[in-house]
């Protein structure tokens, strides 16, 4: 067989195994060409929430591919856009007005930072500063590099990243020194937007913190006028429990990133949504006050009705029930590890549980990760840790059965690679 020629994300090609090839999805399940049937334990990186291939979802897709295709989406609009928009601003935490369409998690956090700066541009107060958590990961464009953890994965790109202040992740117990930090660095009225992954940080590690530290974070932003983003790229649609994360925290950002679970994870999309005084800060007859920024494929209408099929799901489905059965179902999963000594950390907010492996030394943590892939994938099971970081984060179909058995394995990934001795 010739040699493939596609070069894939986050993959060293010369150490990876020979790929599977995945010819079908549904549910939780991955079929390959060779017949072999993988759980998908992690949502295709985390953007499947009930399930591959929802009928709603498919059916809406097909559907829309009748009548439209992508449409330049300055000076025109479709309703696929329209109906999604105003579906949304439903959905949301109050007090977000307006919708500004994208492709990816990465570029809606682009259009945030861009939509912070230009409103304290155009209402005559530069702020420039932005302010992000130690640990987060926000995308891996310039920017979004630029106001996330710093580290082997960004190292070669960093004379190109710009410089963000920085407050230490809220671990247990230290919570007031986060709050303590973001208290002193907005004083000077110089930082133009906190940004957050509200509750649970994904890349970073599934590092998780409660929400009375977001609500505390809110406080400080609208005491010292500094915008807040709430990048819920991973968060949204479920995951930690709640429609949105921000709702546990009873907050409404400034503005708020929202991409993975959008479609249902079926096909991409992205959505930045502000606050009327954001907009009004770019609604002008002034033309240099405009929103800058636009994607080729923003607003696509076959994207937007999947997304809106979405929504119809979650409205016309007991979506809310089988996140609690999920959460439900981690929670219990998670029990049997409380005295493992393989582990530690076990900890779970919503449908996503985290438990860290003890393995040995940090050199060796550099190799525990391909090897726990290869040893669940062995198991017909798509598992795919975060260093020594396990982590189950999936579609919200899967079964007691199938999350109990997912469990089995991770217990026994303890017993094979964990150093309790
Ligand atoms: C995945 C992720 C992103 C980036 O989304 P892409 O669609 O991969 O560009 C941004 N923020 C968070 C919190 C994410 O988990």
């Amino acid at each position: 067989m010739s040699r493939s020629p596609v070069w894939h994300p986050f993959t060293q090609h010369a150490i990876e195994p020979a790929m599977p090839s995945v010819v079908r999805t549904e549910g939780a399940w991955l079929e390959t060409n060779d017949g072999r049937h993988i759980l998908d334990a992690i949502s295709s990186w985390w953007v499947v929430t009930h399930g591959h291939r929802h009928s709603r979802i498919m059916e809406a897709i097909r559907n829309a591919t009748e009548m439209l295709d992508q449409v330049i989406f300055a000076g025109l609009t479709h309703q696929p856009a329209e109906q999604l928009a105003s579906a949304l601003i439903e959905i949301v935490p109050a007090g977000l007005d307006w919708v500004f369409y994208s492709d990816s998690g990465s570029t809606s956090v682009e259009v945030a930072l861009k939509m912070a700066l230009g409103h304290f541009r155009n209402i005559g107060a530069p702020r420039s500063r932005i302010v992000a958590m130690e640990h987060s990961y926000h995308g891996d464009t310039i920017g979004t590099m630029s106001i996330g953890a710093r580290g082997v994965f960004n190292a070669a790109y960093e004379p190109l990243l710009f410089e963000v202040d920085t407050i230490p992740f809220p671990a247990a117990g230290r919570e007031q020194e986060t709050l303590d930090r973001f208290e002193v660095l907005s004083r000077d009225r110089r930082a133009a937007a906190l940004i957050v992954e509200p509750l649970v940080l994904g890349a970073g590690g599934m590092l998780m913190y409660p929400a009375w530290v977001l609500a505390e974070l809110k406080k400080i932003t609208e005491a010292s006028g500094t915008l807040l983003i709430a990048d819920e790229v991973m968060t949204g649609w479920g995951r930690t429990g709640s429609t949105f994360a921000c709702e546990q925290a009873s907050i409404s950002p400034d503005i708020l990133c929202t991409s993975k679970g959008l479609t249902g994870g079926a096909i991409p999309l992205a959505a930045t949504l502000a606050t009327d005084a954001i907009f009004q800060a770019h609604y002008s007859v002034d033309r240099k006050k405009t929103f800058f920024h636009s994607s080729s494929y923003t607003a696509n209408p076959i994207a937007c009705a999947a997304a809106f099929a979405n929504v119809e799901v979650w409205r016309d489905e007991p979506v809310a029930e089988r996140i609690a059965a999920l959460s439900a179902g981690q929670a219990v999963g998670l029990r049997r590890f409380r005295n493992n000594a393989n582990f530690t950390d076990c900890r779970a907010t919503g449908t996503i549980a985290a438990l860290d492996l003890r393995a040995g030394s940090a050199g060796y943590l550099a190799e525990i990760g391909p090897k726990l892939r290869a040893f669940f994938l062995e198991r017909g099971l798509l598992v795919r840790p975060l260093g020594n970081v396990l982590y189950v984060l999936p579609p919200y179909c899967i079964t007691a059965e199938e999350l109990d058995g997912l469990y089995d394995a991770i217990e026994e990934a303890g017993e094979r690679f964990g150093s309790r001795s």
